[in-house]
């Protein structure tokens, strides 16, 4: 249903509109087969997109963001949380969660947040924040080193930084040449990428600037009822006492 909407109608008319589409669309999945963990929606199936992930019929929401608020759920009490690109649906459950503060940003503007912080030099003071989700954002970064840098810099003895990014086998790929938008959605799979990081290449990096690493390695849910219909891995980044 969504798929077929999708191919009928701009990608920017539904995103504009996906308050008033999503609950429309919703009707056609209702059911008690799996269950949306961020909006509680309870369907007959999730939507399979066409990177073989699964969206939520109500709420859009994507299983990475599903599968990040399992963890920051417990974890957001009286805490201080920046959130880079914030997936609309996560982004209002952290919101009504019971942290001391919660800072979205987008530097992109295309998602919606408080602030437009740059990465390579973020307006934020020293060891502020106990949590930092940055999903998805590395990868988009030329000075990877330099947001590292940063991100440890306002980030509180003992906080953590919660990193995701594409990754592949092997080591980072990376290549000074490639610099056009056809090039780079070639060679790293998405137009805006400037490199592929494999973990172990992401963890050095990390280290380099100070980070302790542990990693969250998930496997394919077995059940499907959340919809965590991939492998995953999340890079925790503890900034060291
Ligand atoms: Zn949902």
């Amino acid at each position: 249903m969504y798929s077929a909407l999708k191919k009928i109608i701009p990608r920017t008319f539904l995103k504009k509109n996906e308050s008033i589409i999503r609950p429309i669309v919703a009707l056609f999945y209702r059911g008690h087969i799996v269950q949306c963990n961020l909006c509680g929606f309870k369907a007959s199936k999730f939507i399979h997109n066409q990177r073989g992930g699964k969206l939520c019929p109500k709420c859009g929401s994507v299983a990475r963001a599903r599968r990040l608020w399992t963890i920051l759920e417990p974890i957001l009490k009286d805490r201080v949380v920046l959130h880079f690109s914030p997936a609309l649906k996560l982004s209002q459950r952290i919101r009504r969660a019971n942290t001391k503060d919660y800072i979205t940003t987008d530097f992109s503007k295309e998602f919606k947040a408080d602030k437009c912080l740059d990465i390579l030099d973020i307006a934020e003071p020293d060891a502020y924040f106990d949590i930092i989700i940055c999903y998805h954002i590395l990868e988009h970064i030329d000075k990877d080193i330099q947001a590292m840098t940063e991100l440890y810099r306002i980030l509180k003895p003992n906080g953590v930084c919660y990193i995701q990014t594409p990754f592949k086998h092997g080591d980072i790929y990376e290549n000074p040449a490639i610099h056009t938008e056809s090039e780079r959605l070639i060679h790293f799979g998405q137009a805006d990428h400037v490199r592929i990081y494999s973990v172990p290449g992401l963890v050095k990096r990390l280290e380099s600037v100070g980070f302790t690493i542990e990693l969250l390695n998930f496997e394919k849910e077995t059940s499907g009822v959340h919809g965590f219909s991939t492998e995953e891995t999340i890079v925790k980044a503890y900034k060291p006492i």
